[in-house]
């Protein structure tokens, strides 16, 4: 038997079935079918009301977009958040039919051109990842008439402690090197670019607040240094993000208010404060993470040689991240429960072990190894959780070519 993650609180349960938003899985499954993506953006209200209780009043927050793209979830989130942070001109066109572009800033690598006259037109910020492409972007605001607003993406000589995905410290295709980053303000300010300041990101995932206010201090300091040896106070500093969310057994929720205090006595000390910088976090699945759920119906359950197989039809073409497919190097069992059976214990003599598996034939479509499961039949429903963020939209949905699922936005 293999641990499961644990289940997100928000999700209340009526007479033993799932709630989301307030509404029965199985009403939601027999109004869009199955399998289906269900996003309850009460639970994104209440993240974003927790992260303004707990950051100091200075920090605007960002919605990293590629977390989940559903243009109903950007429209929900819009007004809720400062920014939308974007990575392609695809995300860029969302972004701006539900935010002005002055709110809107574009980072990743490999910008084409025609995604760099679309963010100039717009008045987009762009973050710039290199040398070059600070260069098509003058070159191109000169062709349009437009002073593009330029912000530099560092690649800091910091790294985030304990993070998913560390982004810092090392030779990456993202950002430009610290050192590199003065001449280069020198060369956005010189051209008579609109300078929008620095975009700092050192890592992704992480759960251990201390190693987000070490991150962030340093972040500050880089800055501040960066500042001073350009000769330009950054207009804004987005700090990154990198907050986490519990995914596994043994994951703990981050604590945020920690790292709000400490950020505020941080921005108090720095000098950037005083001059009037201001600031941004930009987060993807802190705030959308935990507020979807994945449900799949089971098509077929059996045995094979004393293991329980539950056959559900979805799978990682829907749902990579929870396969283990997406990024991670050791596979470990995200929250999932038998939808229409919550609170019934799993592992006794009519339930026991068993692994949901996803209709695609591979064996790498397996949502759940080994777990305890309340005895589960033919038809009933499975929910897996921390299905918001890199969900649908980060999982090879061509694959074996079964039908893209629906996804709803509650609330
Ligand atoms: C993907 C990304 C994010 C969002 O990351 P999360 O872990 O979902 O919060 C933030 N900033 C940048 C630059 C990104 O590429």
């Amino acid at each position: 038997m293999k641990p499961i993650g644990p289940i997100p609180p928000e999700f209340a349960v009526q007479s033993g079935m799932l709630t989301i938003g307030g509404e029965r899985a199985d009403a939601l499954v027999a109004a869009h079918g199955s399998p289906l993506f269900v996003y309850d953006m009460g639970a994104v209200r209440a993240r974003i009301a927790r992260f303004r209780a707990a950051m100091p009043a200075a920090v605007a927050l960002h919605y990293a977009v590629k977390a989940n793209p559903h243009p109903a979830v950007i429209a929900g989130m819009a007004p809720l958040v400062d920014g939308l942070d974007v990575a392609s001109a695809g995300e860029l066109a969302k972004a701006l039919a539900v935010k002005p572009a002055g709110a809107i800033s574009f980072a990743g690598p490999g910008k084409r051109d025609a995604e760099l006259e679309a963010a100039i037109a717009a008045g987009a910020t762009l973050n710039a990842e290199s040398a070059g492409e600070v260069r098509r972007a003058l070159a191109m605001g000169e062709r349009l008439g437009v002073a593009p607003r330029l912000a530099v993406r560092v690649n800091p000589d910091l790294e985030l402690r304990g993070s998913g995905m560390k982004m810092g410290g090392r030779a990456s295709p993202f950002g430009v090197d610290a050192e590199r980053v003065p001449e280069l303000v020198c060369t956005i300010v010189g051209a008579g670019a609109d300078w929008r300041g620095f975009h700092i990101f050192a890592g992704s995932q992480a759960l251990d607040a201390g190693a987000l206010v070490e991150t962030q201090e340093a972040t500050l300091a880089l800055a501040a240094r960066l500042a001073d040896e350009s000769g330009h106070l950054p207009p804004k500093v987005n700090l990154g993000g990198g907050f986490g969310i519990p995914h596994f057994a043994g994951d703990r929720a981050l604590d945020v208010e920690r790292i709000g205090a400490a950020l505020g006595e941080a921005l108090a000390a720095s000098a950037l404060t005083a001059a009037g910088t201001a600031y941004a976090i930009e987060l993807g699945r802190w705030l959308v993470g935990e507020a979807g759920v994945y449900l799949t119906r089971v098509v077929d359950r059996k045995e094979s040689r004393g293991e329980t197989f539950v056959v559900v039809d979805g799978g990682l073409h829907h749902q990579l991240a929870a396969s283990g497919n997406f990024g991670t190097v050791v596979r470990r069992n995200y929250p999932v429960a038998v939808a229409g059976r919550m609170g019934e214990a799993g592992g006794d003599e009519d339930g026991g072990e068993a692994s949901v598996v996803g209709c695609l034939c591979t064996p790498l479509d397996r949502l759940a190894d080994r777990v305890a499961l309340p005895p589960v039949a033919e038809g009933e429903l499975i929910a897996v959780f921390i299905a918001g963020a890199y969900g649908l939209s980060a999982s090879p949905v061509a694959f074996l070519g079964h039908p893209v699922p629906a996804e709803v936005v509650l609330g």
